[in-house]
């Protein structure tokens, strides 16, 4: 294991075995406390290193530190100097993608095979929004009113924002909010989820290259009920961008109303994935399994509830399991690897326990549903698995499992895959495989989630972006749509 570690440190010093510090004010610093917590390779449980723990009085360093540079210099940046500063930081991170990807890998455990994709999510997304820099102004109307009166609207940036992050995505996730933050001239205070904080250290560092002013990105490592508390409930900060659970996200809402904070919460998910009898199933059976087995099933939009047409069920049940079964399980690290580990234990037994808990609520098994031994038992690996004979009322159908389980479900027809579509009580994703353009135009009207992928699923234009309806949350990341969220507007009037 001690020889791991040493072969990682070759691929970046965040693996070099001191105390990783975190960044305030534009320093590294060690927690307030001193105290550190350690990060592990969850393919293989190896200790990766240590990382300063803040909490509370880290928390209040940030955030003065982030309030400094929001009323100081940074506030002199013209919107050109904060493209430039942009273009700048995405040439930085698509030169360093590999070392920024294997961190993560390392750390949360995705396939690296993932790489081509995020890099052009992601350096997409930086330089989609440096051309958002100008998506700041007001407007100005004929006056309306009787006398000599001039109003117009001016849009100023809300101030310091507080970030909070899950594990399964920090690489792209940190961005949907550093992204407006340096488009609109906010400052942000930052806390990355315990298990995935290093590739956000990394990104800190190349931003600092990319000559990133002193306090206008703090990171704070540290947990959530201490670190990431404090910082929801902080009366100096203006907005909370939170991507994480549905519970979390509730307690975060409560939070905001020390200060009435505006909040952006990006939650939970059990998304519908509807296949229709005349799908191209040569595209939709890869399509649906990938859907959900996508970074083993830790994706806030993974399409787990999955619809098919009855008269075409058996066909595409064999289809699944086919290839479910061609599927490689193992270490992120590997190349070929299509599945990684489970970020951690607590994931593993989750997701284990709804192995058990499908079979006991009468679904069938088709595939999985097992804990893989072997030469990667000291890793959180897990089967892709799918039940069938799903109802749409048993807690495997109901409930966000955040690993490769697909539930499947009958239909008779549209009208009751949009019923059973709309039971539930998130609206993230969605998607309908279907080669007719009426029902393909109707599903996407009706189906009640945010996002509606048609032929195809995940895919996401920076330029466009996604939110959430109903239990996913509320807010919007990315496309120009977001940028709104990270300014107030100001009437101004003159009697002239
Ligand atoms: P989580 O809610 O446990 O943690 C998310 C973040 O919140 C972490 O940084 C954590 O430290 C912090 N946190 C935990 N308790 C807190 C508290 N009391 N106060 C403040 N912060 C706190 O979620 P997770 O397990 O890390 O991530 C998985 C969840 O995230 C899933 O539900 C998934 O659907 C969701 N997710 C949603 C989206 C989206 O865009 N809608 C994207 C990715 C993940």
């Amino acid at each position: 294991a001690v020889e791991d570690v040493r072969n990682y440190a070759s691929v970046s010093h965040m693996f070099d075995g001191k105390p990783k510090k975190m960044f305030i004010g534009g320093e590294w610093v060690e927690a307030a406390s001193g105290k550190t917590f350690e990060t592990s390779n969850p393919a293989n449980g190896d200790l990766l290193g240590h990382i300063a723990e803040g909490d509370l009085e880290d928390i209040n360093r940030a955030v003065r530190a982030a309030r400094k540079a929001f009323e100081g210099e940074w506030s002199k940046w013209t919107p050109q100097d904060r493209m430039a500063l942009l273009l700048r930081a995405a040439d930085l991170i698509e030169s360093h993608f590999q070392e920024l990807l294997t961190i993560d890998t390392l750390e949360m455990g995705a396939p690296i095979s993932r790489g081509p994709f995020m890099k052009q999510m992601i350096v997409g997304a930086i330089r989609f929004y440096s051309s958002q820099v100008f998506n700041t102004a007001g407007n100005t109307r004929p006056n309306s009113l009787p006398g000599d009166f001039r109003t117009f609207t001016l849009r100023a940036p809300v101030g310091v924002v507080g970030g909070i992050i899950p594990w399964n995505s920090p690489i792209l996730s940190q961005w949907w909010l550093i992204g407006p933050v340096l488009a609109t001239g906010c400052t942000l205070v930052l806390k990355p989820a315990e298990d995935a904080s290093l590739v956000v250290l990394r990104t800190a560092e190349l931003l600092e290259q990319a000559g990133l002013p002193k306090g206008v990105l703090n990171v704070v490592t540290g947990f959530g009920p201490t670190a990431g508390q404090a910082l929801a409930e902080h009366l100096d900060v203006d907005r909370i961008g939170f991507t994480g659970s549905t519970q979390t996200g509730q307690g975060i809402i409560r939070a905001s109303a020390t200060n009435i904070k505006r909040v952006q919460v990006e939650l939970g998910g059990k998304s519908p994935d509807i296949i229709f009898a005349d799908a191209d199933l040569d595209k939709a059976v890869p399509g649906a399994a990938m859907a959900v087995f996508a970074n083993s099933g830790q994706v806030c939009f993974a399409g787990t509830r999955l619809f098919v047409q009855k008269s075409i069920q058996e066909e595409f049940l064999e289809r699944l399991q086919a290839f479910t079964k061609t599927l490689k399980v193992g270490p992120g690290i590997d190349p070929s690897t299509q599945l990684g580990p489970l970020v951690n234990r607590k994931q593993l037994e989750r997701v284990t326990g709804y192995f058990e808990l499908g079979t006991q609520e009468g679904a069938q098994l088709v595939v999985g549903g097992k804990r893989l031994g072997g030469n990667l038992a000291d890793g959180n690996f897990v089967e892709p698995t799918v039940f069938s004979n799903v109802h749409n009322d048993m807690r495997i159908a109901r409930e966000e499992i955040f690993g490769p389980v697909i539930s499947v479900i009958g239909f008779e027809d549209a009208e009751e895959a949009l019923k059973l579509a709309n039971d539930t009580s998130f609206g993230l994703g969605g998607a309908v495989w279907t080669r007719d353009l009426s029902t393909a135009m109707t599903m996407s009207e009706k189906i009640k989630s945010s996002t509606v992928w048609v032929n195809c699923y995940g895919i996401i234009d920076p330029s466009v972006g996604f939110g959430g309806y109903r239990m996913s949350g509320y807010g919007w990341k990315g496309g120009p749509d977001q940028i709104e969220g990270f300014l107030y507007q100001k009437n101004v009037t003159m009697n002239l």
